[in-house]
């Protein structure tokens, strides 16, 4: 009885040995194309005609062993058996140079099934980003678009899926027939309690301090048209130009800026106003610099600026 436990334990620990060296070969096979000079046209199908190994255990050899090649750490962990092929086959997708150490180390000492987790996780953290979506340009640009005005209306990034769900969200709220009736309801009620004027929530106004706590109370919220008016000239995007001529590119974090300032009796007229990211805000406010015409006015290292 213990003689067959330990005859199994030595085939066991021999197996592991031929697969991990199987997997070097075939990747030495491989890279010199030596299945080629053997008449076949990929190392796969000399796996499964000329060694007669079985397609799904060809296909994992193979799997494993181009990644080896690629990775290092990889090669190392199976030629000493810290991992097994199989265990390697579940984490293939999912390793990279980056994670390579950290994802072995996991997959040797989880479960298979933790490691499948894992991996799922990761792979979902990868395809997050929009890049790796597969559409076409003009959609990735959209999608893009709507990530950055979504970022700043909610004061942080989103992801991608967060994107997308409010996205729909607003599509279904504008389009489907009883949200749409709800919407209205609920306008006509607001239009009944207050006839101010509506403050668009998109983008943050001005709250600098040039202004004095006086000034402050005193302030007119920039009307929805006025913003209107702003963000079709500034094409909603930072009009900051730098020392180069270069226009800044952000599209997000954006603000309608006094160039009067409200506490030296600028007004909320678009020909006041201009659109600059916090960035830029927070630079022209710590500069503490009057802005006349464009904000290019940076363009001109040196330049004695007084009030
Ligand atoms: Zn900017």
């Amino acid at each position: 009885m213990n003689s067959l436990h330990e005859h199994a334990l030595r085939l066991s620990c021999q197996h592991r040995l031929l697969e991990s060296e199987l997997v070097k070969v075939l990747g030495e096979i491989e890279s010199l194309k030596l299945h080629r000079t053997l008449g076949f046209s990929s190392v796969f199908s000399y796996t499964v005609s000329a060694l007669g190994l079985s397609e799904p255990v060809a296909y994992t050899l193979i799997t494993v062993a181009r990644k080896a090649r690629e990775l290092g750490a990889l090669s190392k962990a199976i030629s000493t058996q810290k991992l097994s092929v199989n265990r390697a086959s579940r984490i293939v997708a999912a390793l990279t140079r980056e994670n390579a150490n950290e994802l072995i180390a996991f997959a040797a000492t989880h479960t298979q099934r933790e490691t499948d987790q894992e991996v799922a996780r990761l792979s979902d953290r990868r395809t997050e980003r929009f890049e790796n979506l597969r559409v076409p340009a003009e959609v990735l640009e959209l999608l893009k678009k709507a990530q950055g005005l979504m970022a700043s209306r909610k004061k942080r990034n989103l992801k991608f899926d967060e994107t997308l769900k409010l996205v729909l969200e607003e599509f279904l709220n504008r389009h489907e027939p009883v949200r749409k009736a709800e919407r209205a309801r609920k306008r006509a009620e607001k239009t009944k309690a207050k006839t101010t004027d509506k403050i668009s929530a998109e983008n943050s106004v001005c709250t600098k301090p040039d202004a004095t706590p006086k000034a402050k109370t005193a302030r007119i919220p920039v009307t929805a048209l006025t913003r209107h008016i702003v963000n079709i000239r500034d094409q909603a995007r930072c009009t900051f130009v730098d020392y180069a001529g270069h226009r800044c590119t952000n599209d997000r974090w954006l603000h309608a800026h006094h160039r009067i300032p409200v506490s030296r009796g600028g007004s909320n007229e678009p020909a006041n106003l201009v659109t600059l990211c916090s960035f830029h805000q927070d630079l022209v406010h710590q500069l503490s610099l009057p802005i006349e015409g464009q904000v290019n006015w940076i363009r001109e290292p040196g330049r004695a600026y007084s009030h």
